[in-house]
């Protein structure tokens, strides 16, 4: 392993002590920010976003591309040695708080790239902040466990609802394997770099109208593990269960099916049988 830019002596220096509750575990294997580059795809007019630049390691080579920078961080104790880092670079921010009280909306109205080794301990939340959010980036790069980046990309029948809320979004895509070992301190798992190409509005595989309502049937759809999807529905939705077989069947899905077995598309067949219904129980 190679730690010749000192993310160790770093953290010595600064009298740093990696805080658990804040999911540092820190890059120290020099390989590995080339490859997060790479995964990104990263060109100089890229306006970039990165979570947690912590000592810098990934925070360096990002700001040899981007002229366009943000990045965002909770601990209040690296905040002198980040300021320093990024003040020679006009276009470069600073944000001090939390990655969730960051609003995406008010960044300037074009295309960013969000890239970053995240605290795990928020990785969905981080997932769905900026894929919720009105202002989503173009390509999302994260370091993430390699456990919850094979769940989110997997496909039926090994869905989840986590696979649904981002699949739903973008193109994800396992990049590379990062071993524990390349991290300082390391975590108890192997890492994963995850891409994530999110689609323009237009081009989404599942198009519906009311994306809360979409989220609302699959959130019911997973709402007990491993049942047949007439009755979790008809638990989730609060709704008769042969009215429910009616829809399944009005959906092309079998009801004996179990929500891991669903494509995209049939969720959105599930949701315009369910809307179908809506609109005749209101006719009648
Ligand atoms: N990017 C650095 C690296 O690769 O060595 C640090 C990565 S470490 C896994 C996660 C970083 O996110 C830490 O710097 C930590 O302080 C920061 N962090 C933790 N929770 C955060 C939050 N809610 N918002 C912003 N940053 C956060």
């Amino acid at each position: 392993m190679n730690d010749s830019i000192g993310t160790r002596a770093l953290l010595r220096q600064l009298e740093i002590k990696p805080s658990k509750g804040l999911g540092q575990n820190f890059l120290v294997d020099t390989s590995v920010p080339p490859k997060i580059l790479a995964a990104a795809e990263l060109k100089k007019e890229d306006a970039v976003i990165e979570i947690g630049p912590g000592v810098g390691i990934l925070t360096r080579l990002l700001l040899q591309t981007a002229t366009k920078f943000t990045a965002v961080e909770l601990d209040q104790r690296l905040y002198p040695f980040l300021r320093e880092l990024l003040s020679p670079y006009p276009g470069a921010k600073l944000v001090e708080g939390d990655v969730l009280d960051f609003q995406p909306e008010a960044l300037e109205p074009t295309a960013y790239k969000l890239i970053a080794n995240i605290p795990y301990y928020i990785t969905s939340a981080i997932l769905r902040h900026f894929l919720e959010s009105a202002h989503r980036p173009q390509q999302i790069v994260l370091m993430v466990q390699k456990e919850v980046a094979q769940r989110i990309v997997a496909k039926p029948p090994e869905m989840s609802l986590l696979a649904v809320s981002v699949q739903f979004y973008g193109k994800p895509k396992l990049f590379a394997v990062v071993p524990a070992g390349a991290f300082y301190p390391p975590p108890k798992v192997d890492s994963a770099i995850l891409t994530i190409k999110v689609y323009p509005d237009a081009e989404r595989p599942c198009r519906v109208t009311d994306e809360a309502r979409l989220f609302e049937i699959v959130r019911a759809g997973f709402g007990q593990k491993r049942k047949q999807l007439a009755n979790s529905l008809a638990t989730g939705l609060h709704l008769d269960k042969e009215i429910i077989r009616e829809v399944l069947a009005v959906g092309h899905i079998a009801a004996e099916r179990r929500a891991e077995t669903l494509s995209l598309v049939e969720w959105e067949q599930l949701y315009n049988a369910l809307d179908g219904l809506a609109i005749s129980t209101k006719a009648g």
